[in-house]
């Protein structure tokens, strides 16, 4: 087994995407299907088909992210907010199917620890990491290490009362369901009558003068859940990415650094950076991937 490759399974709502990763962070060979929605049994039967695929280059430990709240206690994944997948103990069970150490992570914390370790966030003691997608995911790295509770970043009230939430979550107001691409779907078809993202982004960068401020109004509620875990754990960065995150960013970060600024005490108000993540579409696949890389040191 080559000690210094491992692979990186990043489960998202729509897709599957594992590959092999090495220390330095770069990436082998990718395997990329979309995730079976209709349960357990076949979600678990193409998790491993693309782990056993990816084993053909050989890898000496597996790291997956999923999009799931996981028990730090037990190790099992709880309960998946976009995905009809609860009470997995999908670590123990990998292990045991593939002989190899196992590591398990939320993937928006594996998001955050790739770019902290990788990405934008590199050098930092202190960093909040956003991924915003149809969803808003997101991890905290504090005092040097990554925060391995919940961290949902997603599901902090934004607004009080405010649009209730998607999937399983029956919260009101939460920042997914109003700085998300989600919440771009909602803007379009309020100005066009249909709900497509890619437009509302695409016209509003080209000026169109409705989609601009809806898009604006996205960065704005951003900036006020930022601000808001400013004053709670003062990070020197903020990493914004994922497809919608990075598509709109030109528009988002201006508004959301004022409302960030607003609402943060002095002096972070000041020193506060938002800034562009650097991982891409990859930051997943390689957070699980350095997932991986730890419980092949023993150090999770
Ligand atoms: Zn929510």
């Amino acid at each position: 087994m080559p000690p210094d490759r491992v692979i990186g399974v990043d489960v998202g709502g729509t897709k599957i995407l594992g590959g092999t990763l090495e220390r330095d962070g770069s990436i082998g060979r990718t395997i990329e299907v979309p995730t079976p929605t209709d349960g357990t049994d076949s979600f678990l039967r193409e998790l491993d088909a693309v782990i056993e695929r990816l084993l053909e280059d050989g890898a000496a430990a597996i790291g997956v992210g999923v999009p799931m709240t996981i028990d730090r206690t037990s190790g099992v994944a709880l309960r998946a907010n976009n995905l009809p997948l609860a009470d997995l103990d999908l670590g123990a069970r990998l292990g045991e199917r593939f002989r190899l150490p196992v590591g398990l992570e939320n993937d928006g914390n594996a998001t955050a620890l790739a770019e902290w370790r990788l990405g934008a966030g590199r050098g930092a003691t202190d960093v909040l990491a956003f991924a915003l997608g149809t969803g808003v995911g997101g991890g905290v790295v504090l005092d040097g290490r990554l925060y391995r509770g919940w961290a949902e970043l997603g599901h902090i009230v934004v607004e009080a009362d405010g649009p209730r939430c998607q999937g399983n979550c029956d919260g009101r107001g939460h920042l997914e369901a109003l700085a998300s691409g989600e919440a771009a779907e909602r803007a379009a078809r309020a100005i066009w009558g249909e709900p497509d993202a890619h437009r509302l982004v695409e016209e509003a960068l080209a000026g169109e003068h409705r989609a601009r401020a809806a898009i604006e109004r996205i960065g704005h509620y951003l900036g006020v859940g930022i601000g808001s875990l400013v004053n709670v754990f003062v990070p020197e960065v903020v990493v914004v990415g994922g497809g919608f995150g990075a598509a709109a960013w030109k528009l988002l970060h201006e508004p959301a650094l004022a409302a960030a600024r607003r609402e943060a005490l002095s002096p972070a108000d000041e020193t506060l950076r938002i800034v562009p993540a650097e991982l891409g579409d990859d930051a997943g696949l390689v957070g699980a991937g350095l997932v991986g890389f730890e419980a092949l040191d023993g150090e999770r």
